[in-house]
């Protein structure tokens, strides 16, 4: 599953920096991601980045988007064909969702 942003950002920009997808941007005074090519950091690293930068507790968890580790797994490697995945073993997912089957 994606995260994505909601109303309650303040448009800091902290964020978009610490995608390592770059899946984060700027539009219409706000910030959205790309639920394309948001992994939940899945690949990179432990934890979701965007959710540990912002200060208003703005990027949640996108129901529209679920996704399985599986899942996240093979959008990794279509995003970065040959790309050894990094902190798998510790990677887990948004809070509350970890017991997500899809
Ligand atoms: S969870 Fe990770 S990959 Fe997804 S938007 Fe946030 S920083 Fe980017
Ligand atoms: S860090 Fe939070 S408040 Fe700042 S732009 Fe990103 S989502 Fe918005």
């Amino acid at each position: 599953m994606a995260l994505k942003i909601v109303d309650s950002c303040i448009a800091c920009g902290a964020c978009e920096p610490e995608c390592p997808n770059n899946a984060i941007s700027e539009a219409f005074g706000t910030y959205v991601i790309d639920p394309n090519h948001c992994t939940e950091c899945y690949g990179f690293y432990a934890t979701q980045q965007c959710a540990q930068a912002c200060p208003v507790d703005s990027c949640v968890e996108d129901e529209a988007h679920r996704e399985s580790e599986e899942a996240l797994r093979r959008k990794f490697h279509t995003l970065y064909p040959g790309r050894a995945l990094a902190n798998t073993e510790r990677w887990s997912p948004p809070d509350g969702m970890s017991e997500r089957t899809g």
